[in-house]
Protein backbone atom coordinates (compact mmCIF):
# COMPACT_ATOMS: atom_id res chain seq x y z
CA UNK A 1 0.00 0.00 0.00
CA UNK A 2 2.89 2.81 0.66
CA UNK A 3 3.94 1.92 -3.12
CA UNK A 4 1.09 4.08 -3.80
CA UNK A 5 2.20 7.05 -1.59
CA UNK A 6 5.58 6.40 -2.50
CA UNK A 7 4.22 6.54 -6.52
CA UNK A 8 2.16 10.04 -5.07
CA UNK A 9 5.50 11.33 -3.74
CA UNK A 10 7.75 10.90 -7.07
CA UNK A 11 5.15 11.31 -9.83
CA UNK A 12 3.22 13.93 -7.76
CA UNK A 13 0.13 12.39 -9.70
CA UNK A 14 -1.48 9.31 -9.62
CA UNK A 15 -4.82 7.85 -11.91
CA UNK A 16 -8.09 8.87 -10.73
CA UNK A 17 -8.92 5.07 -9.32
CA UNK A 18 -5.65 5.74 -7.54
CA UNK A 19 -6.41 9.11 -6.03
CA UNK A 20 -10.00 7.63 -4.94
CA UNK A 21 -8.41 4.47 -3.08
CA UNK A 22 -6.22 6.64 -1.23
CA UNK A 23 -8.77 9.23 0.12
CA UNK A 24 -11.20 6.29 0.93
CA UNK A 25 -9.24 4.26 3.04
CA UNK A 26 -7.43 4.83 6.28
CA UNK A 27 -4.90 2.50 5.55
CA UNK A 28 -2.47 4.79 3.70
CA UNK A 29 -2.89 7.62 6.32
CA UNK A 30 0.35 6.77 8.29
CA UNK A 31 2.57 6.64 5.32
CA UNK A 32 0.45 9.92 3.65
CA UNK A 33 1.25 12.21 6.06
CA UNK A 34 4.72 11.52 6.63
CA UNK A 35 5.36 12.05 2.96
CA UNK A 36 3.12 15.03 2.83
CA UNK A 37 5.29 16.18 6.18
CA UNK A 38 9.07 15.18 4.19
CA UNK A 39 7.66 17.06 0.88
CA UNK A 40 6.65 20.25 3.15
CA UNK A 41 9.99 20.38 5.07
CA UNK A 42 11.91 19.89 1.46
CA UNK A 43 10.75 22.68 -0.14
CA UNK A 44 9.68 25.06 2.75
CA UNK A 45 11.49 24.10 6.22
CA UNK A 46 9.50 24.50 9.04
CA UNK A 47 8.07 28.02 7.78
CA UNK A 48 4.56 28.98 8.41
CA UNK A 49 3.45 31.90 6.84
CA UNK A 50 0.50 34.28 8.29
CA UNK A 51 -1.87 36.27 6.73
CA UNK A 52 -4.22 38.64 8.85
CA UNK A 53 -7.38 38.14 7.82
CA UNK A 54 -10.31 41.35 7.74
CA UNK A 55 -13.60 40.96 7.47
CA UNK A 56 -14.85 43.90 6.28
CA UNK A 57 -18.21 43.41 5.29
CA UNK A 58 -21.02 40.69 5.69
CA UNK A 59 -23.39 42.31 3.30
CA UNK A 60 -23.47 39.48 0.79
CA UNK A 61 -26.08 39.64 -2.48
CA UNK A 62 -25.75 36.15 -3.08
CA UNK A 63 -27.83 33.36 -1.36
CA UNK A 64 -25.04 30.40 -1.48
CA UNK A 65 -26.64 27.47 0.47
CA UNK A 66 -24.21 26.23 3.20
CA UNK A 67 -23.15 30.29 3.70
CA UNK A 68 -24.14 31.71 6.93
CA UNK A 69 -23.96 35.69 5.83
CA UNK A 70 -26.48 34.54 2.77
CA UNK A 71 -28.50 36.92 1.61
CA UNK A 72 -31.57 35.50 2.76
CA UNK A 73 -30.62 34.93 6.55
CA UNK A 74 -32.43 37.64 8.60
CA UNK A 75 -30.89 36.57 12.11
CA UNK A 76 -27.82 38.11 10.95
CA UNK A 77 -26.48 41.31 12.13
CA UNK A 78 -25.14 42.78 9.08
CA UNK A 79 -21.59 45.43 9.56
CA UNK A 80 -19.25 47.48 7.48
CA UNK A 81 -15.96 48.38 8.17
CA UNK A 82 -14.82 51.85 7.36
CA UNK A 83 -11.39 52.67 5.59
CA UNK A 84 -9.83 53.99 8.53
CA UNK A 85 -10.91 51.28 10.31
CA UNK A 86 -9.31 49.15 8.25
CA UNK A 87 -6.12 50.69 8.19
CA UNK A 88 -6.24 50.39 11.72
CA UNK A 89 -6.44 46.70 11.27
CA UNK A 90 -3.62 47.07 9.15
CA UNK A 91 -1.56 48.71 11.50
CA UNK A 92 -2.36 46.68 14.28
CA UNK A 93 -1.10 43.69 11.83
CA UNK A 94 2.00 45.17 10.84
CA UNK A 95 3.11 45.67 14.56
CA UNK A 96 2.16 42.11 14.90
CA UNK A 97 4.94 40.81 12.32
CA UNK A 98 2.01 40.23 9.60
CA UNK A 99 3.27 41.15 5.87
CA UNK A 100 -0.36 40.02 4.14
CA UNK A 101 -3.49 41.53 4.46
CA UNK A 102 -6.49 39.26 3.47
CA UNK A 103 -9.17 41.83 2.92
CA UNK A 104 -12.50 39.62 3.10
CA UNK A 105 -16.28 40.31 2.40
CA UNK A 106 -19.42 38.87 1.35
CA UNK A 107 -20.28 40.44 -2.48
CA UNK A 108 -21.43 43.25 -1.00
CA UNK A 109 -22.61 46.12 -3.40
CA UNK A 110 -21.64 49.03 -1.56
CA UNK A 111 -17.96 48.41 -1.81
CA UNK A 112 -18.24 49.78 -5.46
CA UNK A 113 -14.79 49.38 -7.51
CA UNK A 114 -13.80 53.09 -6.55
CA UNK A 115 -14.44 52.29 -3.35
CA UNK A 116 -12.06 49.05 -3.00
CA UNK A 117 -9.17 50.87 -4.99
CA UNK A 118 -9.39 53.93 -2.86
CA UNK A 119 -9.19 51.30 0.30
CA UNK A 120 -5.99 48.97 -1.69
CA UNK A 121 -4.56 52.28 -2.52
CA UNK A 122 -4.18 53.51 1.30
CA UNK A 123 -2.85 50.01 2.36
CA UNK A 124 -0.70 49.88 -0.76
CA UNK A 125 0.95 53.92 -0.12
CA UNK A 126 1.12 53.21 3.69
CA UNK A 127 2.52 49.58 3.67
CA UNK A 128 4.68 49.33 0.27
CA UNK A 129 6.55 45.99 1.88
CA UNK A 130 3.29 44.12 2.27
CA UNK A 131 1.07 41.93 0.40
CA UNK A 132 -2.72 42.98 -0.18
CA UNK A 133 -4.94 39.90 -0.78
CA UNK A 134 -8.57 40.79 -1.67
CA UNK A 135 -11.27 37.54 -1.19
CA UNK A 136 -14.59 39.38 -2.56
CA UNK A 137 -15.94 37.51 -4.64
CA UNK A 138 -16.98 37.12 -8.39
CA UNK A 139 -16.53 40.44 -10.15
CA UNK A 140 -16.14 41.30 -14.29
CA UNK A 141 -12.40 40.84 -15.61
CA UNK A 142 -12.29 45.13 -15.58
CA UNK A 143 -12.77 45.78 -11.88
CA UNK A 144 -10.13 42.67 -11.05
CA UNK A 145 -7.74 44.77 -13.26
CA UNK A 146 -8.99 48.00 -11.56
CA UNK A 147 -8.12 46.54 -7.98
CA UNK A 148 -4.42 45.25 -9.56
CA UNK A 149 -3.35 48.69 -10.91
CA UNK A 150 -4.37 50.10 -7.21
CA UNK A 151 -1.98 47.98 -5.92
CA UNK A 152 -3.85 44.31 -4.83
CA UNK A 153 -1.44 41.32 -5.99
CA UNK A 154 -3.10 38.50 -4.67
CA UNK A 155 -6.60 37.02 -4.58
CA UNK A 156 -8.70 34.42 -3.33
CA UNK A 157 -11.30 32.93 -4.84
CA UNK A 158 -12.25 29.06 -3.61
CA UNK A 159 -13.87 27.21 -6.55
CA UNK A 160 -15.81 25.26 -4.08
CA UNK A 161 -16.55 22.56 -6.77
CA UNK A 162 -15.39 21.96 -10.09
CA UNK A 163 -18.73 19.75 -10.88
CA UNK A 164 -21.15 21.54 -11.93
CA UNK A 165 -24.21 19.90 -11.07
CA UNK A 166 -22.52 19.99 -7.81
CA UNK A 167 -22.23 23.68 -7.89
CA UNK A 168 -25.99 23.60 -9.04
CA UNK A 169 -26.40 22.02 -5.83
CA UNK A 170 -24.71 23.97 -3.65
CA UNK A 171 -25.71 27.71 -5.29
CA UNK A 172 -28.87 29.43 -5.96
CA UNK A 173 -29.05 29.50 -10.37
CA UNK A 174 -27.88 32.87 -10.45
CA UNK A 175 -24.48 31.47 -9.72
CA UNK A 176 -22.68 28.95 -11.83
CA UNK A 177 -19.36 26.66 -11.92
CA UNK A 178 -18.11 28.15 -15.35
CA UNK A 179 -18.27 31.86 -14.32
CA UNK A 180 -16.29 31.09 -11.00
CA UNK A 181 -13.74 29.29 -13.14
CA UNK A 182 -13.48 32.19 -15.60
CA UNK A 183 -13.28 34.56 -12.66
CA UNK A 184 -9.97 32.79 -11.71
CA UNK A 185 -8.53 32.31 -15.47
CA UNK A 186 -9.13 36.14 -15.24
CA UNK A 187 -7.47 36.48 -12.35
CA UNK A 188 -4.24 34.63 -13.26
CA UNK A 189 -3.86 36.12 -16.67
CA UNK A 190 -3.78 39.81 -15.08
CA UNK A 191 -0.89 38.69 -12.83
CA UNK A 192 -2.44 37.82 -9.23
CA UNK A 193 -1.14 35.24 -7.09
CA UNK A 194 -4.44 32.86 -6.94
CA UNK A 195 -5.61 31.15 -4.32
CA UNK A 196 -9.00 28.86 -4.58
CA UNK A 197 -9.93 25.33 -3.25
CA UNK A 198 -12.67 23.69 -1.89
CA UNK A 199 -14.70 22.25 1.31
CA UNK A 200 -14.92 19.35 2.03
CA UNK A 201 -17.77 17.32 3.33
CA UNK A 202 -19.95 19.54 1.63
CA UNK A 203 -23.40 18.24 1.33
CA UNK A 204 -23.55 15.93 -2.03
CA UNK A 205 -19.76 15.73 -2.27
CA UNK A 206 -18.36 12.70 -3.74
CA UNK A 207 -15.17 10.95 -3.87
CA UNK A 208 -15.53 11.37 -7.59
CA UNK A 209 -16.08 15.26 -7.37
CA UNK A 210 -12.73 15.30 -5.26
CA UNK A 211 -10.64 13.71 -7.81
CA UNK A 212 -12.21 16.63 -10.43
CA UNK A 213 -11.31 19.07 -7.82
CA UNK A 214 -7.77 18.03 -8.24
CA UNK A 215 -7.65 17.81 -11.79
CA UNK A 216 -9.28 21.52 -12.28
CA UNK A 217 -6.55 22.90 -9.06
CA UNK A 218 -4.00 21.01 -11.74
CA UNK A 219 -5.31 23.10 -14.86
CA UNK A 220 -5.20 26.05 -12.92
CA UNK A 221 -2.14 25.56 -11.11
CA UNK A 222 -3.20 28.21 -8.15
CA UNK A 223 -0.09 29.52 -5.46
CA UNK A 224 -2.55 28.88 -2.92
CA UNK A 225 -5.32 25.81 -2.29
CA UNK A 226 -7.41 26.38 0.74
CA UNK A 227 -9.53 23.54 1.63
CA UNK A 228 -11.67 23.45 5.52
CA UNK A 229 -14.65 21.05 6.63
CA UNK A 230 -18.27 22.28 5.82
CA UNK A 231 -19.70 23.38 8.75
CA UNK A 232 -23.12 23.44 8.77
CA UNK A 233 -24.42 27.39 9.94
CA UNK A 234 -28.02 27.50 11.54
CA UNK A 235 -30.67 29.47 8.90
CA UNK A 236 -29.52 28.10 5.74
CA UNK A 237 -30.66 25.39 3.43
CA UNK A 238 -27.92 23.14 5.01
CA UNK A 239 -28.24 23.97 8.44
CA UNK A 240 -29.27 20.04 9.08
CA UNK A 241 -26.76 18.56 7.05
CA UNK A 242 -23.27 16.81 8.76
CA UNK A 243 -20.29 18.53 8.86
CA UNK A 244 -17.12 17.50 6.76
CA UNK A 245 -14.96 15.50 8.65
CA UNK A 246 -11.09 15.68 10.43
CA UNK A 247 -9.74 12.49 9.30
CA UNK A 248 -10.76 13.33 5.46
CA UNK A 249 -9.71 17.21 5.51
CA UNK A 250 -6.28 15.80 6.56
CA UNK A 251 -6.12 13.79 4.29
CA UNK A 252 -7.37 15.61 1.17
CA UNK A 253 -4.46 18.41 2.48
CA UNK A 254 -1.87 15.70 2.64
CA UNK A 255 -2.72 14.71 -0.95
CA UNK A 256 -2.76 18.23 -2.09
CA UNK A 257 0.74 18.71 -1.03
CA UNK A 258 2.56 15.71 -2.41
CA UNK A 259 0.15 16.69 -5.76
CA UNK A 260 1.74 20.38 -5.21
CA UNK A 261 4.93 20.59 -3.58
CA UNK A 262 5.46 24.18 -3.49
CA UNK A 263 1.41 25.20 -3.23
CA UNK A 264 0.92 27.27 -0.17
CA UNK A 265 -1.63 25.20 1.76
CA UNK A 266 -3.81 27.28 5.13
CA UNK A 267 -4.69 25.18 7.99
CA UNK A 268 -7.77 26.77 8.38
CA UNK A 269 -10.04 28.40 10.73
CA UNK A 270 -12.79 25.85 9.28
CA UNK A 271 -10.43 23.13 10.66
CA UNK A 272 -9.92 24.37 14.10
CA UNK A 273 -13.71 24.86 14.50
CA UNK A 274 -14.33 20.97 13.97
CA UNK A 275 -11.23 19.57 16.45
CA UNK A 276 -9.79 21.92 18.97
CA UNK A 277 -6.19 20.67 17.51
CA UNK A 278 -7.31 20.89 14.08
CA UNK A 279 -5.21 23.10 12.88
CA UNK A 280 -2.00 21.95 14.22
CA UNK A 281 -3.16 18.56 12.61
CA UNK A 282 -3.09 20.27 9.73
CA UNK A 283 0.16 21.68 9.86
CA UNK A 284 1.84 18.17 10.08
CA UNK A 285 -0.62 16.92 7.58
CA UNK A 286 1.55 19.27 4.81
CA UNK A 287 -0.38 22.93 5.52
CA UNK A 288 1.73 25.55 5.88
CA UNK A 289 0.32 28.63 6.43
CA UNK A 290 -1.87 29.80 9.08
CA UNK A 291 -5.15 33.02 8.47
CA UNK A 292 -4.85 34.72 12.09
CA UNK A 293 -8.02 36.71 12.42
CA UNK A 294 -7.43 40.66 12.39
CA UNK A 295 -10.98 42.01 12.59
CA UNK A 296 -12.20 44.40 15.29
CA UNK A 297 -13.16 42.23 17.91
CA UNK A 298 -16.83 43.44 17.96
CA UNK A 299 -17.40 42.09 14.46
CA UNK A 300 -15.71 38.91 14.94
CA UNK A 301 -18.83 37.31 15.80
CA UNK A 302 -20.94 39.09 13.02
CA UNK A 303 -19.09 37.52 10.57
CA UNK A 304 -20.30 33.64 11.03
CA UNK A 305 -20.05 31.52 7.75
CA UNK A 306 -20.81 28.56 10.26
CA UNK A 307 -21.44 27.47 13.81
CA UNK A 308 -19.26 27.99 16.41
CA UNK A 309 -16.27 29.55 14.56
CA UNK A 310 -13.17 29.83 16.95
CA UNK A 311 -11.14 33.17 17.88
CA UNK A 312 -14.28 35.14 17.73
CA UNK A 313 -13.52 36.29 21.72
CA UNK A 314 -10.10 37.27 21.39
CA UNK A 315 -8.17 40.57 20.36
CA UNK A 316 -5.59 40.19 17.30
CA UNK A 317 -2.07 40.37 19.71
CA UNK A 318 -3.91 37.28 21.75
CA UNK A 319 -5.02 35.61 18.52
CA UNK A 320 -1.09 35.71 17.62
CA UNK A 321 0.61 34.61 20.69
CA UNK A 322 -2.06 31.31 20.35
CA UNK A 323 -0.76 30.69 16.85
CA UNK A 324 2.20 31.21 17.59
CA UNK A 325 1.98 28.71 20.95
CA UNK A 326 0.06 26.36 18.43
CA UNK A 327 2.66 26.10 15.59
CA UNK A 328 5.91 25.63 18.15
CA UNK A 329 3.74 23.23 19.32
CA UNK A 330 3.25 21.19 16.27
CA UNK A 331 6.83 21.74 15.35
CA UNK A 332 6.90 24.80 13.30
CA UNK A 333 7.93 28.23 13.32
CA UNK A 334 5.80 31.31 12.65
CA UNK A 335 7.82 33.63 9.92
CA UNK A 336 7.35 37.21 9.17
CA UNK A 337 7.85 37.45 6.06
CA UNK A 338 5.55 38.15 3.01
CA UNK A 339 5.31 34.64 2.74
CA UNK A 340 5.32 34.11 -0.95
CA UNK A 341 5.14 30.48 -2.93
CA UNK A 342 8.57 28.72 -3.60
CA UNK A 343 8.22 27.61 -7.06
N1 LIG B 1 -17.57 36.28 -0.79
C1 LIG B 1 -16.23 35.74 -0.90
C2 LIG B 1 -15.75 35.14 0.40
C3 LIG B 1 -16.52 33.91 0.79
S1 LIG B 1 -16.28 33.33 2.43
C4 LIG B 1 -16.19 34.75 -2.04
O1 LIG B 1 -17.22 34.56 -2.69
O2 LIG B 1 -15.14 34.21 -2.32
C5 LIG B 1 -14.84 32.32 2.23
C6 LIG B 1 -15.05 30.83 2.12
O3 LIG B 1 -15.68 30.31 3.27
C7 LIG B 1 -15.95 30.37 0.99
O4 LIG B 1 -15.27 30.36 -0.21
C8 LIG B 1 -16.39 28.97 1.45
O5 LIG B 1 -15.59 27.96 0.86
C9 LIG B 1 -16.18 29.03 2.96
N2 LIG B 1 -17.45 28.78 3.66
C10 LIG B 1 -18.62 29.43 3.51
N3 LIG B 1 -19.59 28.86 4.27
C11 LIG B 1 -19.00 27.82 4.90
C12 LIG B 1 -19.49 26.81 5.80
N4 LIG B 1 -20.76 26.77 6.18
N5 LIG B 1 -18.59 25.89 6.26
C13 LIG B 1 -17.30 25.94 5.89
N6 LIG B 1 -16.80 26.85 5.03
C14 LIG B 1 -17.64 27.78 4.54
Amino acid sequence: MNDLIRKLQTQRNLSDPELKTVLESDAFDDALFAAADAVRRSVYGTAVFVRGLIEFSNYCKNGCYYCGIRCENRSVQRYRLDADTILACCTEGYALGYRTFVLQSGEDPYFTDERICAIVERIRTRFPDCAITLSIGEKPRESYLAYYRAGANRFLLRHETADSTHYAALHPPALSAENRKRCLFDLKEIGYQVGSGFMVGSPFQTTENIVTDFRFLQRLDPDMIGVGPFIPAPDTPFADKSAGSLKLTLRIIAVLRLLFPHALLPATTALGTIAPDGRELGLRAGANVVMPNLSPADVREKYALYEGKICTGEESAQCRACLEARVRAAGYEIVTDVGNVRR
